[in-house]
């Protein structure tokens, strides 16, 4: 008998070499072969009959084979073949096939799958590129009688799933029927079922074995629409549980946060007023809810884990500043990271203006500082002086100690890698029995569980704020960022009119540099926005460096302009940008170094070449960097060359619409997960089954009943089923949420 936790090897006909093969796509063991489903089905218990087939539509159609060849013609070889079933014929081909020559033989079964066209010429129905089976084909190892009877039942006569086949091909559909077929059969019968009863009543959610059965295998009653759209209950079921089991570790997470010593800041008048004080403008009314969130975390004695959302320009440093200020009031000190020395720098000057004048100390640490420097920094960090520090990672360094360190800003999260994250979580304190050396209190060898309980802010964790302008679908935050509380910035501040956006050709490019000029001559400036440094770079692309030589060599030989990209030394850089902000430069070729955070609001021209080379999420950060003021503010994207069919989606979405919600949306559709949140371990949980796009409701599903489970003693759920849950629970999601504590 084959347990789920078998490894996979034991299933009959995987052995050591394919057991490999599949350990490259994830599956070791048995139960992760039997969550390898299928991505589509074919009905070929009702095949379709050829003479009522339609065009345009998907079919699978079963039929014999008739005769085939290869023909080449000018342009290409073609590979073609005539099914029949009875007197109907249907023709199929497939481009440049010249490795499907000896495959078919007159007389075989074949079902085929594909889109129904009408020839333009002869207007007879055919299929192009289906894909395809040969039926009862012994071709995966000599069967004979009953056994190739039991195979060819699996391939006709039902709906059959299909797979997507791996291992450069080895591993065809066919051979996971086969496989999958085998361990199901061999599964013992004692599965466990490990969600709880009263979920499992509520939702009415069938058994584990009976799903996996029929996800494989549907009944020949189920609804073929269902199957397609991943919808049955027995998809539901799989799904659910592996959502349930993620939902409930954020969960856990979440309460253990709640349950670890924090500072309980004081928010009295005095406070206030000193908040009041900085403030140079009138916040939002958004401002003013979302800081009245953050405050009242900050008031509670566990630690605050809050983020902080809100699209690009909506005003979010304020905010933090706010939060710093409580939190300095408080005695204790604050810290901003930033993710570029751009920002970092930004964020000081901008914190010395509004804050210095009120008294506060505060200090800026980057990487490239000098050693001597560097050093002072830290002992004014490590003695208590420096109140505000603001800081790239150079924060994270593990020389960097704090007196008091109360809260963590992270500004632009997104921007920060993985490690990075991870080890700002655990210095912070995050993590369950990390080290917490460097932003945690100086000195504190006290392992989190034995803090003295209520001690003074000594011992406590720091409150964290994480702030992004990734305005991620509300789904995804949920799962990526389950175990953090919400906050949204939604609204921007007074007096924007919405940027107006333009997509043209370069070859149009003197009438957009005449634009730039009437611009300039208005008083307001401009960013120009190239995807490489140097040509040397990415062939055909246009350059940052050389465009600039043609830009204020030539086409704005009477205007100041500048040139900012990632090479320069930090000095220059730092030179650059305070010339351009001071507005001593009236144009400002740059690299996508300006992408995040810079806050320049007299900009008013973002002009991007080669527009359908940068992302989507890209092209909105960098497009957020005008539009700061009350002028009007234009973002002008230019083309030059190919722009592929995904290339002009991005540039119509974003001449379509400035809501950043809209565009992540679209973003996450066009690259899927993985991508957009930059690589494949960017803290997105690996599903096997779920797909959190299409699943999102089921997502938002098992939160409710995650929490449910865990709300305390008029639960309906027994401590023995809650505590099997989180047996489970660990088991699958250790790995994404490392070291949360069960039971
Ligand atoms: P982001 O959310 O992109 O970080 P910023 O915090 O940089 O946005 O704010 C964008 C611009 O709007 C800045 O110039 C900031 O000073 C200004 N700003 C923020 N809040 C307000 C407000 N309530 N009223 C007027 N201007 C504001
Ligand atoms: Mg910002």
């Amino acid at each position: 008998m084959l347990e789920l936790s078998t490894p996979v090897q034991y299933v009959k006909g995987v052995g050591p070499r394919i057991a490999e093969i599949l350990a490259a796509k994830g599956i070791r063991t048995v139960g992760d072969l039997l969550h390898y489903l299928p991505f589509r089905y074919e009905d070929r218990l009702n095949p379709r009959g050829i003479g009522e087939l339609r065009p345009g539509e998907m079919a699978t159609v079963i039929g014999e084979v008739r005769n085939s060849g290869l023909f080449r013609t000018r342009r290409m070889p073609i590979f073609q073949l005539t099914v029949g079933q009875g007197r109907a014929r249907l023709r199929c081909l497939w481009f440049h096939a010249t490795y499907l020559q000896d495959k078919f033989k007159p007389g075989q079964m074949i079902a085929l799958y594909g889109k129904v066209e009408e020839d333009q010429r002869s207007r007879e129905l055919q299929i192009v590129q289906p894909q395809f089976e040969v039926l009862g084909d012994p071709a995966d190892g000599g069967e004979d009688g009953a056994e190739k009877k039991a195979a060819e039942s699996l391939e006709i006569g039902r709906i059959v799933p299909i797979y997507e086949s791996t291992g450069q091909g080895r591993l065809t559909p066919r051979w996971f029927r086969r496989a999958i077929r085998t361990a199901l059969d061999n599964l013992t019968p004692e599965l466990p079922e490990v969600i709880p009863a009263a979920v499992r009543g509520r939702l009415g959610l069938v058994g584990p074995r009976a799903a996996l059965w029929s996800v494989h295998w549907p009944e020949p009653g189920e609804s073929f629409q269902d199957l397609q759209s991943f919808r049955t209950p027995a998809h539901i079921r799989l799904i659910f549980d592996e959502l349930f089991f993620m939902e409930l570790g954020l969960e856990l997470k979440r309460r253990q946060q709640k349950a670890q010593t924090g500072i309980a800041f004081r928010l009295d008048e005095r406070v206030r007023a000193a908040i009041k004080k900085i403030l140079p403008f009138h916040p939002t009314a958004a401002q003013k809810r979302v800081l009245k969130e953050i405050a009242a975390d900050m008031e509670k004695p566990y630690p605050m884990r809050r983020l902080l959302q809100g699209d690009v320009g909506s005003g979010k440093t304020i905010v933090g500043f706010e939060a710093a200020i409580i939190a300095i009031e408080n005695g204790c000190q604050a810290a901003l990271m930033a993710p570029t020395e751009i920002l970092a720098q930004q964020h000081y000057f901008f914190a010395r203006r509004i804050l210095e004048n009120a008294g506060y100390r505060i200090v800026l640490l980057t990487g490239s500082l000098e050693a001597d420097r560097k050093r002072e920094i830290r002992r004014h960090i490590a003695q208590g002086n420096a109140q505000l520090v603001i800081g790239t990672h150079a924060l994270l360094e593990e020389k960097v100690e704090f007196a008091n360190l109360g809260l963590v800003i992270v500004d632009e999260q997104h921007r920060f890698g993985v490690m990075q994250r991870l080890k700002l979580m655990k210095k912070s304190g995050d993590v369950e029995g990390s080290g917490r050396a460097a932003l945690g209190p100086s000195g504190s060898e006290i392992p989190p569980h034995t803090k003295a309980a209520g001690s003074e802010t000594g011992a406590a964790e720091p409150d964290v704020l994480v702030m992004t302008a990734t305005p991620i679908p509300r789904t995804l935050a949920l799962t990526l960022y389950g175990d953090l509380d919400l906050s949204v910035l939604d609204e921007l501040p007074p007096g924007r009119s919405p940027i107006a956006t333009r997509c043209v050709p370069d070859d149009r490019s003197p009438e957009v540099w005449e634009f730039v000029r009437k611009q300039v001559s208005g008083g307001h400036q401009v960013y120009v926005v190239y995807p490489v440094i140097s040509e040397s770079e990415e062939g055909e692309l246009k350059a940052a460096i050389k465009m600039y030589r043609e830009l204020s060599g030539h086409v704005f030989a009477d205007l100041k302009v500048g040139l900012l990209h990632g090479r320069l030394d930090a000095e220059l850089k730092d030179q650059v940008m305070r010339l351009f902000q001071k507005g001593e430069l009236q144009i400002l070729v740059a690299t996508t170094v300006i992408e995040v955070g810079v806050d320049v609001p007299n900009a008013t021209v973002m002009v991007i070449e080669h527009a359908e080379r940068f992302g989507l999420a890209q092209l909105h950060q960098l497009r957020g960097r005008i539009g700061r003021g009350a002028a009007k503010s234009y973002c002008i994207l230019m083309t030059g060359g190919k722009v592929t069919e995904e290339g002009q989606r991005r540039l119509d979405a974003m001449v379509r619409t400035n809501d950043g919600f809209q565009i992540a949306e679209l973003d996450l559709e066009l690259r899927g997960p993985g991508e957009f949140f930059g690589t494949r371990q960017a803290g997105l949980p690996s599903f096997r089954v779920a797909n959190i796009i299409r699943d999102a409701q089921l997502l938002e599903l098992a939160k409710r009943e995650a929490a449910a489970v865990l709300a305390g003693p008029n639960s309906e759920i027994s401590s023995e089923e809650i505590s099997r849950a989180l047996v489970q629970m660990r088991a699958r999601w250790q790995h994404t949420y490392g070291l949360v504590e069960v039971g």
